[in-house]
Order: structure tokens, then C-alpha cells, then sequence
């Protein structure tokens, strides 16, 4: 049997349904569209689904990461220690505060960071180690929390891909100093654009609340409306970083559905792994029974040493085929900002590396259908078949 194209499987589909459309049309008949009580509530909901005390509400991830650091108190010179396997946004937000960031190396077979590689890269500059939880699934946390309290640093987990995740029972979104999470268009759950850190310290959620608002005292939104004064004080030099109405009302909608949209995700995931478990050329995830594993990404192995072809070449086959897939990451050390102005090489981390040059991220959404999720196995298999060595 041969393969071909139909309609394109993108890699990812947001699942946006009239709930979610009517809660946006709700606000903008309502006459309030930037930051209001849709933000607040979302806030609150979103502290309360995930266990931590306080939510941020913010436009993107990124604006979180870089919030986040600055309210722990990250500058000039202080190092920032992060997985070189990750987005450009993890890396970036150390730059913005003009502090160091300090890359290290995968667990073997993994794409998440090595806790022993952290250890290692502590000095006496460092002040926050930054996690990744890479697809979803979530980092040693027993072991960073020990090595940051071992040296008196702080914990900023970039949680763009855990939601919802659980570390040994508990959500991740409670575990570190302050968590971000993304609402990006591709994410969990999305707001079109959009993020959220959560904390238990009030003195952080203040500051980025503040700093979220061109660095204005208390809550400016409430100047326009009847419970609020004109009255406003600028602290410091802030940005430009709040959500607005109209994106919360997506987000609380989306929120309702994020545990229905992660089991279903959990269940293609158990699929397409004992699907693999019959083929050579490609293997499935490995990661931890007792964890739980948001599966915002599905990443395989490509068995270099099975297939005729490279994993570039499988790529252009599946896309062939009418199947979108991604690739997560090209780590950070292998791009030039990181070679020519952080002195970073080429081989300097081979797990990474390794890991990169072999992965394919799969389509896996909720809203994915048998078919889809059927041609999806049959291009693989057919690819195997074919290309086979
Ligand atoms: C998507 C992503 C981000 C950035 O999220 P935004 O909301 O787009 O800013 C950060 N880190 C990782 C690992 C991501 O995948």
C-alpha cells in the first residue's frame, strides 16, 4: 500500500469551540476589553487549578520568565543556570536583566536537563536555576529544590509545556519559586497569546504585578472603573506586559477543558507508543511512570542506524505524505547569539545535541481525529518499509 496526501495534518489545532467564542463576543459587548475582571478571574482560577497562592496574569510566557527573574532580583552579572535544550525565550529573558545565561548539558536519551551538569555549573554569581519541563513532562524537582537549597538559590520553572503536569502527586505550578506558563496559540491551553506565573510569595506576585503595568502602584485597571481614583505613582521603569479581558475570557473556557484535552492527549500518546513498539526505524518517549505528563508534545527517536534515510529526509517525507511535524529544540549553544557573544561551541553538549539531531515532534492535539491520528502511524510505517536499511 502507498501513501498519499490528503488534507494536510497540521502539527498542532487549537480547540476552540462556541464556548469559547461566546465568552470572547461576551467582553467585547461588555465594554471592558483590556485588563478587568475576566484577568482577575482567570487569575484566581488558575492559582486555584494549579495549588499555588498567587497567579499573574501576563501576555506571553516570556514576559513571565523575564518578570520572574527580575523579581527574585536577577542583574547585571548574575548567572542564570538553564537547559541548552530549550526555546529561545529561556535564554533570552536572562539577557534582557543583563545577567548570564549559563547553559547545560541533557540526561543521556533525555531533553531534560541533568540535575549533575546544574551542580557542576554553580559559581559563586549564580542566583536562580531555570527548569524546563520539557513536553510536559516534569524535571528531577526533588533533586533541583535540594541543589538550590543546598546553595541558597532561587527556582524559576519554565512551564511552558506543563500544563497540567504533576511532580509525585503535586501540580507543577507549586513546587518552585515561580512558575510560567505560556498561553501561546500552540500551547496546552491558549489565549492566542498569553502567560501566567504562579507563586507562593506575595512579595513577587506584588512586584510583578507592578512591573507587569509600566512599574505603577496598585491596581491601575480599577482607574477607570467606578471603584477607582485617578490617582496612580509610578515606582519604577516597568513594561508593557498585562493580559487583556478579552484573552482571560478565552483562557477560563479553556482552562474548564484542560484536563478532558490533556487525557485525551495521554491517550494517543499510549497509542502511538505501542504503535512504535512494532517498528525499528523509530522509538517512542521514554519518561517516568509515576509522574504526570501533560503530552504537550510527542517527540520520537529516529533510529539513525535503521533507516536509509536521515532524520531531515523523514521529516520531508512525512510533510510528503501531508503530515506537519515540528522539531523541539535547536539547542540554544548552536545558535550564533550563543556562539559569537556567549562563546558557546559546537559539541560542547553532546546529550543535547544527540537528542536534537534525532527528535520529531508528532501531531497530538485533542482535537485530532482517528484518521488523522491512523495516517499518521501509516506514513511511519510506510516510510520504515520503505527506507528501511
Ligand atoms: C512556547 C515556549 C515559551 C514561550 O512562550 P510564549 O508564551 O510564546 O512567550 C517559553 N519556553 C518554552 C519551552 C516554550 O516552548
Amino acid at each position: 500500500m502507498s501513501l498519499t496526501a490528503t488534507d494536510f495534518i497540521p502539527f498542532h489545532r487549537a480547540s476552540i469551540e462556541s464556548d469559547e467564542i461566546d465568552a470572547v463576543v461576551e467582553v467585547l459587548r461588555s465594554g471592558w476589553l483590556t485588563t478587568g475582571p475576566r484577568v482577575r478571574e482567570f487569575e484566581s482560577g488558575f492559582a486555584g487549578y494549579v495549588g499555588a497562592r498567587h497567579a499573574v496574569a501576563l501576555n506571553s510566557c516570556t514576559a513571565a520568565l523575564h518578570l520572574a527573574l527580575a523579581a527574585v532580583g536577577v542583574g547585571e552579572g548574575d548567572e542564570v543556570i538553564l537547559p541548552t535544550m530549550t526555546f529561545a525565550a529561556t535564554g533570552e529573558v536572562v539577557l534582557y536583566l543583563k545577567a548570564r545565561p549559563v547553559l547545560v548539558d541533557s540526561v543521556p536519551g533525555s531533553h531534560h536537563l541533568d540535575p549533575d551538569a546544574v551542580d557542576r555549573a554553580i559559581t559563586s554569581r549564580t542566583k536562580v536555576i531555570l527548569p524546563v519541563h520539557f513536553a510536559g513532562a516534569p524535571c528531577d524537582m526533588g533533586r533541583i529544590l535540594e541543589i538550590a537549597n543546598r546553595h541558597n538559590l532561587k527556582v524559576i520553572e519554565d512551564a511552558a509545556h506543563a500544563l497540567p503536569s504533576r511532580y509525585r502527586g503535586k501540580m507543577i505550578g507549586s513546587l518552585g519559586d515561580i512558575t510560567c506558563f505560556s498561553f501561546y496559540a500552540t500551547k496546552t491551553i491558549t489565549t492566542g497569546e498569553g502567560g501566567m506565573a504562579t507563586t507562593e510569595n506575595a512579595e513577587y506576585a506584588d512586584r510583578m504585578r507592578i512591573l507587569s503595568l509600566h512599574g505603577i502602584s496598585c491596581d491601575a485597571w480599577k482607574r477607570y472603573s467606578a471603584a477607582g481614583s485617578w490617582r496612580y505613582e509610578i515606582l519604577e521603569p516597568g513594561y508593557k506586559y498585562n493580559l487583556s479581558d478579552i484573552q482571560a475570557a478565552l483562557g477560563l473556557v479553556q482552562m474548564r477543558k484542560c484536563d478532558a484535552m490533556r487525557d485525551r492527549r495521554a491517550m494517543l500518546a499510549e497509542r502511538y507508543t505501542s504503535a512504535l513498539s512494532s517498528l525499528d526505524a523509530f522509538e517512542a518517549p521514554q519518561c517516568q511512570r509515576e509522574d504526570g505528563h501533560a503530552w504537550h508534545l510527542y517527540v520520537i527517536r529516529v533510529n539513525g542506524s535503521a533507516l536509509t534515510i536521515s532524520r531531515d529526509e523523514v521529516i520531508a517525507k512525512l510533510r510528503e505524505l501531508g503530515i506537519g511535524t515540528s522539531v523541539h529544540f535547536i539547542p540554544l549553544h548552536l545558535h550564533r547569539l550563543y556562539q559569537e557573544q556567549l562563546g558557546y561551541r559546537a559539541r560542547q553538549f553532546p546529550n543535547a545535541e544527540k537528542a536534537y539531531e534525532s527528535s520529531i515532534s508528532l501531531p497530538i492535539y485533542s482535537d485530532m481525529t482517528e484518521e488523522e491520528f491512523d495516517r499518521v502511524v501509516e506514513a511511519l510505517t510506510d516510510i520504515e518499509r520503505k527506507y528501511r536499511k
